[in-house]
């Protein structure tokens, strides 16, 4: 079998295409005046940024003003979040409601807020890794400044019921923010049409570069300045613009959202035949509902292995795959999406997350399902807990 390299971990970050990178080019040794100048270089600049809010707004149904850069998905999160915290208290509003598997950056935030005096309501998830929006409308209370939920789950791909949460949260009037960062340019997205006032995102996860990101905020919602300075962003986050970045993001986006659907459609088959083709191992297990997911997620647990040393097994093949977020590989902490979803410790520790995109060929995936049995079988064969397992022994 000769040796392939087989990007499989889009979910933590993808590749810069060509055409984002040519867009970008010019503007680090030609088209590099400052935003803000008054000259044809400068002006040329700020034309190609609000081009690019052009673009990023109407990827997602909304309007050009409504869009502010960040520096990422994280910085929106946390903007959004603390920023209407902040204005809402001044209502006498301190509660949040979140659920229990969101991502870092809005659950550390959450956090954050709880030790400065806020309320959070952690909602649970089923075990497919979905919130149940009665969950969220029993949960708002007449002090509740925010709902934020999670578009796709970052580990195992789940779609969230967003629609009907952001019509609950308007019925209640109450702001309604979503992390859409696995989301953008793998569902179609309209904040108008579904009633989101609120959504991060994020450019490295759709081949733009690292270190850019977008909140779009409803026309209408405050929200506190992030960056006090310049006059940058409406005011509301000074500092010169990383004009290549921001015209990247906006190329990417618009060749992200262009045809969601013939992608889905020539990824899902391939993701399917590998959940199946690994599922016939045994002892294994989907994580997260099979249909209501990410088009190119599958999160299977492999039990009687370290999600870690699978990894490393793999990427000795060329497989680039991930066992949990990005973020959080390198701890040895089992998942919190895992845990969330009702897995036990140890099972959660054995976790293969792959993310692909249409570049992970017919091939691609026949080489995968053929790597992966046996590293699994070799991983078992030195492995304690497979023993006691097959044994019949408690091995917890
Ligand atoms: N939210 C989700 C759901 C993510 O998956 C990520 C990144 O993995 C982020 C937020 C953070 O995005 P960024 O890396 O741009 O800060």
């Amino acid at each position: 079998m000769e040796k392939r390299f087989i990007y499989a971990d889009n979910s933590a970050t993808t590749a810069v295409s060509e055409e984002v990178l040519n867009a970008m080019l010019p503007y680090f040794t030609k088209a590099y005046g400052n935003p803000s100048s008054i000259y044809k270089l400068g002006r040329d600049a700020q034309k190609d940024i609000e081009n690019a809010r052009e673009k990023v707004a109407r990827a997602i149904g909304a309007e050009p003003r409504e869009i502010f850069f960040t520096s990422c998905g994280s910085e929106s999160d946390n903007w959004a979040i603390k920023g209407i915290a902040e204005n809402m208290a001044k209502k006498g509003k301190k509660h949040i409601i979140t659920s229990v598997f969101e991502h870092h950056a809005v659950l550390h935030t959450c956090e954050y807020l709880e030790k400065h005096g806020y309320e959070v309501t952690y909602i649970p998830v089923s075990e497919d890794g979905l919130v149940n929006p009665e969950d969220v409308k029993n949960a708002i209370r007449d002090d509740t400044a925010l709902v934020t939920i999670m578009y796709a789950n970052n580990e195992i791909g789940t779609i969230q019921p967003i629609e009907e949460i952001a019509q609950i949260c308007k019925e209640k009037k109450v702001i309604f923010h979503t992390d859409a960062v696995q989301a953008v340019g793998h569902v179609e997205i309209d904040v108008k049409k579904q009633g989101i006032d609120m959504l991060s995102l994020s450019g490295h996860k759709i081949h733009a570069q690292k270190g850019i990101g977008a909140l779009y905020v409803r026309k209408g919602i405050a929200l506190p300045n992030l960056i006090h300075g310049g006059g940058q962003e409406r005011n509301k986050r000074a500092g010169t613009e990383n004009v290549p970045a921001i015209v990247g993001l906006g190329v990417a986006i618009e060749n992200a959202v262009k045809d969601i659907q013939r992608k889905n459609e020539i990824i899902t088959p391939r993701r399917n035949r590998l959940i199946d083709g690994i599922l016939k191992l045994p002892y294994t297990r989907l994580n997260g509902d099979r249909d209501k997911r990410l088009a190119g997620n599958l999160n299977i647990s492999i039990e009687g292995i370290e999600g870690e040393s699978l990894l490393l097994m793999l990427d000795m093949y060329g497989i680039c795959a991930s066992s949990g977020s990005a973020c959080t590989s390198g701890s040895l902490d089992p998942s919190h999406v895992l845990l969330a979803i009702g897995l036990k410790h140890e099972i959660a520790h054995g976790s293969l997350r792959l993310s692909i995109e249409e570049d992970v060929t017919d091939d691609d995936v026949d080489y995968i399902l053929d790597v992966i049995p046996k590293v699994v079988e070799r991983l078992r064969s030195m492995s304690p807990v497979w023993e006691k397992m097959m044994k019949g022994e408690s091995y917890e």
